[in-house]
């Protein structure tokens, strides 16, 4: 059997409502669905979820990459070799993690496919059948807006995840305290400045976050002064997640030889896919570090993805971030994940186990929609 053919779907995909995060406002998704075929009728499906704020890659550039530098090396391939095809893609994907996470998504979806296993399986089996999930409330200028929304998914999540950083930092920590104040005394607050804060910003925010019960700060620092975080957040009792600073295996050694996070976030898009992901993950933990999975809040595919990572993992350090799909407002697998007492199943079946509605696919074309 061999590898027969290599696409790239563009799509244009809405969010429900504008989510801000970091320096990002996105009402929209420019993600790349890679689909990858072989002569005996197999399939497999990968997604990319690209960021412009984490790196260079634009929707444009990621069919670009898949059509035209990946798909030689895949084309005529034997489909079950999936690390030496990683490894021949390594050097055309090295500063491309969101188009490397879809191409590697897709061969394990293959593969799966074919043997007729779920994906877990083929990273070694699942410890798992359910994943915790946190809810997340994007950064908004009106405190209220963001205490409404807290409010709505408290009841659906145990742990929300508050996005911080912008704007003026006592402004900031209100909005955290409306959060706190909308979201009820038994809800898991974690916060995501996503390395925005500044070094001596730390003494001023950590007694407030304390108070307002943040257990889990990600990425408080940029990545280069994150040796900054280590004495501070200790003291404080509060645990530190390194998300932007972890982009590849060795960062996570990094993050632990400089004590400057307890828990490292290994979300497969920003880490080159799940194979680059489930590595990080063994780095983390062989240095006594804890892991989460996170994401880009993605579609169907690559949080399937994500779920099958967060299976496979002995231990999971927190609540993970897997239910980007419930943000969108279209789908494009048959099923969608529903947060049941705060977990998300781990789809069943060969692969993903979810199915491509190759109809709301061609709906989404955005090379259809010109
Ligand atoms: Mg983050």
């Amino acid at each position: 059997m061999r590898i027969a053919a290599v696409e790239a779907v563009p799509l244009t995909a809405a969010l429900q409502e504008t989510f801000r995060f970091g320096t990002t406002d996105r009402t929209t998704s420019p993600n790349v669905v890679v689909v990858v075929r072989t002569d005996e009728g197999h399939e497999g499906y990968g997604e990319a979820c690209p960021v412009p704020a984490f790196t260079g890659e634009t929707q444009s550039s990621i069919v670009d990459l898949v059509e035209g530098r990946v798909a030689p090396v895949l084309i005529g391939a034997d489909p079950l070799a999936r690390s030496p095809l990683l490894h021949a893609l390594a050097g055309t994907a090295r500063f491309a993690p969101f188009t490397a996470a879809a191409v590697d998504t897709a061969l394990l979806d293959l593969a799966g496919r074919i043997l007729g296993v779920p994906a877990h399986a083929l990273l070694g089996g699942a410890f798992r059948d359910r994943v915790e999930v946190h809810g997340s409330v994007g950064w908004q200028e009106d405190p209220a807006d963001m205490a409404r929304t807290a409010a709505r998914q408290a009841a659906t999540y145990r742990t929300l995840k508050v996005y911080a950083g912008r704007g003026e930092l006592s402004a900031d920590l209100d909005r955290l305290a409306a959060v706190r104040a909308a979201a009820g005394p038994g809800t898991g607050l974690f916060a995501d400045v996503n390395g925005m804060w500044a070094p001596g910003d730390l003494p001023r925010v950590l007694p407030r976050l304390k108070e307002i019960g943040i257990t889990l700060l990600e990425q408080p620092l940029p990545p280069a002064a994150a040796a900054f975080q280590r004495d501070l957040v200790a003291s404080h009792g509060i645990g530190v997640v390194a998300d932007e600073a972890v982009r590849t295996a060795a960062d996570a050694a990094q993050v632990a030889a400089s004590r400057s996070a307890s828990v490292v976030n290994v979300g497969h898009s920003k880490l080159g896919g799940p194979t680059a992901a489930f590595h990080a993950a063994g780095v983390a933990a062989a240095h006594g570090l804890g892991v989460m999975v996170g994401s880009v809040i993605e579609m169907g595919i690559a949080t399937a993805m994500g779920l099958h990572l967060a299976a496979a993992l002995p231990r999971l350090a927190c609540p993970c971030y897997l239910m980007g799909p419930l943000k969108y407002r279209e789908r494009i697998t048959t099923e969608q994940i529903e947060v049941i007492d705060g977990h998300v199943a781990v789809p069943a079946g060969p692969g993903l186990g979810v199915t491509v509605d190759e109809r709301r696919l061609h709906a989404l074309d955005a090379r259809r929609r010109g």
